[in-house]
């Protein structure tokens, strides 16, 4: 999807306004001018086209302010792994405002109830208030790092810190500024931009900003567009860190840029995902000729170890997250699994609660209990062991084009399986169904969740980064029972308990995530599976979250399921259902079946929380689509 070819940089620029002259800062102004546009249009191909005009602007006129407003538009402050974020809690952002606008916190509760989104009340709040003097224009520059500075934050009297700094800033917000800078302090912009739209806004860009453009063939126009964004997306694949593609995009012809930003350790990749599968002949359909190999799929948390060429190791969720600090006790011990001629690595790995007495396996729920924040070797009482099952990266070289065969190769050979600690992940490479289903048979005796089926050699089993691939197939236990996957859907809001569960909440009310609309729609109202237990856990985890009204972001349809308390989206519940049926109340994939029907889910049962999976990252309402689809009787 590319943007209209014969569109007019000079021109559309000018909507940008302010005297912005070449090599000064980046107006504040000139961005928030962009997300509002970006924000009136519900068009993909009108969104890229005002990034694209930003982005060619900035590179022409102040390249040295690209990168940050890329992490502006994707509304990060670094790479996910370097763990620093913003969401900023209301209560906080609402004090800054108060206080910069004189206005009370009652009258900002009001307002905000009324309206349900804290950026537009605070550029309400604005626009009522008097000014003697014209304060000096905001400049991107000095946003993002005074952004940066108020998530640095901590300690005694961070919070008044956070509130003077976001003060400082609000003062000086004209027109619509305002509103973008408290959406951007919550954490989530919600104008409908992607990440992959700003990737490919950003290569067409590079390819835009060529004085020669418009003289080009209409021909040579797309076929350079497509490339750039075939070329960033590959490249970002691999190297998921703006800080070191955008300045080489400055610096280097765009098809130099795969040699220049190769993977590296000590940058996480997006883990490669699999598509679920609900029986064993399905498996065969999809490989038909293809060679495929099973594996057990072991129950526990994703683990991405990479091993720089001076030594660093380092642990990455699949959420890129550096979780070196929860597994001091498994850092410690990589030394002793590496073979002598193993220098540098990444290794795709399954983290499982470990038995140390029987040498087996424990459940999910005991990993769960293992400390995530400050964990102290010595008080360490859940074990963990790592099961390898693919090697991306070896002795300065990336595998990622490497069929599986010989990635498992080199992962045997490079690595040494360690009682108690570390071991390759069991597999079985016949196509034989009965096999398949005995093999399936004892994944589950030893505390599995079953069997992943991959393409094992050919051009079908390279490691495709980020993707949910066919290439890859999950099949657990409960698809064979008729229950089908489960599902990870977000708390959007809860009900107030009766009787035994008078002091908790006794529902609850989900949402999957809509990344194409950037919002969650709500699903299905959920009371069972809970132990009187995990109901106080989530009773007292979920209070930090109440909000006053729903989100703007959360498409609750015209007979909406109206929870007693709404949550902002943060905690995510692993859920299973019987089936999925087309529902008047509730809005998953809403437009895909049916104009202004959703599906809801049947009979849902709580299954646990999934503390390692974001809000976004949960089944998407495509997924859910696919789901009810697939059901038999449809
Ligand atoms: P799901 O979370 O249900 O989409 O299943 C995919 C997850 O299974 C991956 O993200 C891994 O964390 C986990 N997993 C367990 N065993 C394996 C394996 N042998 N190969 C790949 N992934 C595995």
């Amino acid at each position: 999807m590319y943007i209209r070819t014969e569109m007019s940089i000079s021109k559309e620029s000018a909507l940008l306004g302010t005297n912005w002259k070449k090599d000064e800062p980046v107006p504040y102004a000139v961005l928030c001018r962009t997300f509002e546009k970006c924000e009136n249009t519900t068009k993909r191909l009108e969104i890229t086209e005002y990034l694209v005009t930003l982005f060619v602007q900035v590179m022409r006129l102040s390249p040295s302010g690209l990168l940050e407003i890329v992490y502006m538009c994707i509304n990060k402050l670094c790479p996910d792994y370097e763990g620093l974020e913003l969401g900023i809690g209301e209560s906080l952002l609402m004090k800054a405002i108060a206080k910069s606008t004189g206005r009370t916190m009652k009258a900002l509760k009001d307002d905000y109830i009324l309206i349900g989104d804290l950026g537009t009340v605070a550029k309400n709040s604005k626009t009522s208030q008097r000014t003697l003097f014209r304060p000096k224009p905001l400049t991107t520059v000095h946003v993002f790092k005074t952004l940066k500075e108020i998530a640095q934050l901590s300690g005694q009297s961070s919070q008044n810190k956070k509130v003077d700094k976001i003060q400082g800033l609000l003062v000086a917000c004209l027109e619509n500024e305002a509103k973008y800078l408290i959406r951007q302090l919550e954490g989530k912009l919600r104008i409908g931009l992607a990440e992959q739209t700003v990737l490919s806004a950003l290569a067409q860009a590079v390819v835009m900003k060529n004085p020669e453009f418009d003289k080009w063939k209409q021909q040579k126009k797309e076929e350079q567009l497509s490339t750039a964004t075939d070329i960033l997306k590959a490249v970002y694949n691999q190297l998921p860190s703006y800080d070191m593609i955008v300045p080489a995009l400055l610096q280097y012809p765009i098809d130099e840029l795969l040699s220049k930003c190769t993977m590296r350790p000590g940058i996480p990749l997006k883990p490669m995902l699999a598509h679920p599968t609900k029986s064993l002949p399905e498996i065969l359909d999809r490989f038909q000729d293809q060679k495929f190999t099973c594996e057990y799929k072991y129950d526990g948390e994703r683990a991405q170890i990479h091993r720089t060429s001076d030594g660093k190791i380092s642990i990455y969720s699949r959420n890129s997250e550096d979780m070196s600090v929860r597994y001091p006790d498994i850092i410690d011990k990589i030394k002793k699994w590496i073979k002598p001629t193993t220098t540098s690595f990444i290794l795709d790995c399954e983290a499982v609660a470990w038995d140390i007495e029987k040498e087996c396996i424990l459940p999910f729920q005991i990993l769960s209990t293992r400390k995530r924040k400050d964990v102290k070797e010595e008080e360490i009482t859940v074990r963990v062991a790592i099961y390898g099952f693919d090697c991306l990266y070896l002795n300065g070289k990336s595998l990622l084009q490497e069929p599986f065969v010989e990635r498992r190769r080199l992962l045997h050979s490079s690595f040494i399986e360690t009682k108690n600690e570390f071991y390759f992940a069991t597999h079985m490479d016949s196509n034989d169904i009965a096999d398949i289903q005995t093999f399936l048979d004892v994944s589950i005796e030893n505390n599995c969740e079953g069997l992943m089926v991959k393409s094992y050699d050919g051009d079908h089993a390279t490691y495709e980064p980020s993707k949910r691939s066919r290439n890859w197939l999950k099949v657990k236990k409960d698809y064979l029972h008729g229950l089908g996957d489960s599902m990870d859907l977000v708390v959007m809001g809860a009900y107030h308990g009766r009787g035994k569960r008078t002091n908790v909440y006794g529902g609850f009310l989900l949402g999957c995530y809509d990344p194409e609309s950037e919002e969650y729609q709500t699903i299905c109202k959920i009371g069972t599976g809970f132990s009187e237990e995990i109901l106080k856990t989530l009773y007292d985890q979920l209070s930090s979250h109440v909000i006053p009204a729903p989100k703007r972001f959360y498409c609750l349809g015209d007979n909406p399921a109206t929870p007693d308390v709404w949550f902002d989206p943060v905690v995510v519940f692993e859920v299973k259902c019987a089936d999925l049926s087309i529902s008047p109340t509730y809005m998953a994939g809403v437009g895909q079946i049916n104009p202004s029907k959703g599906i809801s889910l049947r009979f849902p049962r709580f299954i646990r929380i999934r503390e390692d999976k974001d809000p976004e990252d949960t089944t998407s309402s495509g997924q859910i689509v696919d789901f009810y689809l697939q059901q038999p009787n449809i």
